[in-house]
């Protein structure tokens, strides 16, 4: 049971006001390391607070569009400062609500402050084009315009940098936001949303509401003032959502992965070990990008899993708030369940599970989510743990004879977001780039970790591929472009 000493209350925005849900109703967030601390109260919001909140982004969008691009520029760079003023509270705060280590939450909140900063730049490169008219008497020329109110909706794994990577293009181009963070991650979402508030964003501009997803975010995604919604989450969230949305409604679905790392037998099996754990067990497998499928080359196969076996025993787990800590909780119950039942899954299946796979609960692990990374071999790719998104510490080996074989085994899959190779010959990782399914590929880099000024996206179930999200052509999501024929 959760103790509730001193637990502060978190507010919605909406309209430039903190206020309660209109029921008065609340949820609690609490530490995936220590479930019995509580991090903080939040408001569980419905149809009605939804509605507010949509009105007052109407509203605000009739300003807010026509404001000088500099000014809101002015006011990301201005909220980038405020972050990182603050990046160790942050950091820590991150951390405990969401259990990744302490490096990485830094890391997380430094890379979103670069992001408000990189989004500030590009707005002020939004141009349409001028067109070679058969009618020397006319001008033609294209101007792009933000959309109105964009809904946006986020999960827990990167519970600031997601975020920012979605609201400041939509509020830099000129459009209004409504805002619902993941649940279990609520308090990173509202610092965020209170540095830009603080930064001077107008009132209505930027409007925060949390709640749960049938509750809070089923009307977010409906409304009728909603001209976009931006959502990263699972891919069954990611198809609800696809099927509810009205025609006029433009649509951006960040989803799932099975993301392979394709290990050949003239690679550094070093590097090989390295790269899978970085991929497969840091942010305890949490990443939409982490590698849950090491596909090998038979000559190298057994060495590689001894000395994979060999550094996943030396990792230290626990909570990511203490120095030392390389992997944390999983972020909820939930996700130890489905861990632990895919390692049952696999074992049913007759993959052979080589380590790990137990749920730590004594002395140090006793209160919180912690899990052993798994190491799983005789792995053949039709198995529900070679072809199904775990999101948790699972690496799946499976042995391939040759170079072909491993592409088609990487791409025999309905997702496509990230794909790694580990060789020292440069044309079969070329050769790899070519072939591969994926919307990120990786030549002797993990599977994870993406550049905030790339585009990022995936191929097939793991992306609706019309708009990257991240880099410059990401605006273009929250923009629409109007033709004009401009008579002399
Ligand atoms: P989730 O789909 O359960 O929830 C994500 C968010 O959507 C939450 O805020 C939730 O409340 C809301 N939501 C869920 N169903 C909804 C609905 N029908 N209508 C409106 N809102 C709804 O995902 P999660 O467990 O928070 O995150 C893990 C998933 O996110 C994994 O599948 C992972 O691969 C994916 N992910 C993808 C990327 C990417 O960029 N491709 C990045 C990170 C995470």
């Amino acid at each position: 049971m959760a103790i509730e000493t001193a637990v502060q209350t978190f507010k919605n925005l909406i309209d430039g006001q903190w206020v309660d849900s209109i029921s008065g109703d609340t949820f609690i967030s609490t530490n995936p390391a220590q479930v019995t601390d509580i991090v903080g109260r939040f408001q569980a919001s419905g149809e009605e607070d939804v509605l507010q909140a949509m009105e007052a982004a109407a509203r605000a969008f009739q300003t807010w569009r026509y404001t000088a691009p500099s000014k809101r520029a002015e006011i990301l760079y201005q909220a980038a400062d405020l972050l990182e003023k603050n990046l160790e509270l942050y950091a820590e705060e991150l951390t405990r609500e969401e259990g990744k280590t302490l490096a990485s939450s830094r890391m997380e909140v430094k890379r979103s402050a670069q992001t408000l900063r990189y989004y500030a730049s590009e707005g002020l490169n939004v141009a349409g084009s001028t067109l070679p008219s058969d009618d020397p008497t006319t001008f033609v020329y294209t101007r792009k315009e933000p959309l109105g109110v964009v809904t946006v909706i986020t999960p827990w794994n990167f519970p600031i940098s997601i975020p920012v990577r979605k609201i400041a293009p939509a509020l830099v181009t000129g459009n209004t936001v409504v805002f619902k963070p993941a649940s279990d991650t609520p308090l990173i979402a509202f610092r965020l949303v209170e540095v830009l508030h603080d930064a001077g964003l107008p009132a209505g501009v930027l409007n925060f509401i949390t709640g749960s997803a049938s509750q809070t975010g089923k009307p977010l995604v409906t409304h009728p003032a909603v001209k976009a919604v931006t959502f990263t989450g699972s891919t069954g969230a990611g198809e609800k959502i696809n099927q509810s949305v009205r025609l006029s409604t433009r649509v951006q679905l960040e989803l799932g992965g099975k993301n392979p790392l394709v290990v050949l037998e003239d690679a550094d099996l070093d590097q090989a070990v390295e790269l899978a754990i970085k991929g497969g067990f840091e942010l305890t497998g949490q990443a939409c990008t982490g590698t849950s499928r090491v596909i090998v080359m038979d000559a190298v196969h057994e060495l590689f899993v001894d000395k994979l076996i060999a550094k996943t025993a030396s990792l230290t787990i626990g909570n990511g708030m203490n120095k030392g800590i390389e992997i944390g909780p999983l972020a909820n119950k939930s996700q130890l369940d489905n861990v632990l039942d895919y390692v049952n899954i696999g074992k049913s299946e007759g993959a052979e599970l080589v380590y790990g796979g137990e749920h730590l609960s004594d002395g140090e692990y006793a209160n919180g989510y912690f899990v052993k990374p798994a190491i799983f071999t005789n792995v053949t790719p039709k198995m529900r743990i070679a072809q199904e998104e775990i999101f948790g510490p699972v690496i799946s080996v499976i042995r391939v004879q040759s170079f072909k074989e491993a592409i088609e085994v990487a791409n025999d899959i309905e997702f496509g977001l990230s794909a790694a190779i580990c060789t020292t010959d440069p044309n079969r990782a070329q050769y790899f780039t070519q072939h591969i399914e994926a919307g990120v590929v990786k030549i002797n880099r993990p599977t994870t970790g993406v550049a905030y000024n790339a585009p990022f996206g995936g191929m097939k179930m793991s992306s609706t591929a019309t708009y990257r999200e991240a880099g410059r052509s990401a605006v273009d999501f929250y923009l629409q472009e109007k033709t004009i024929y401009n008579g002399t």
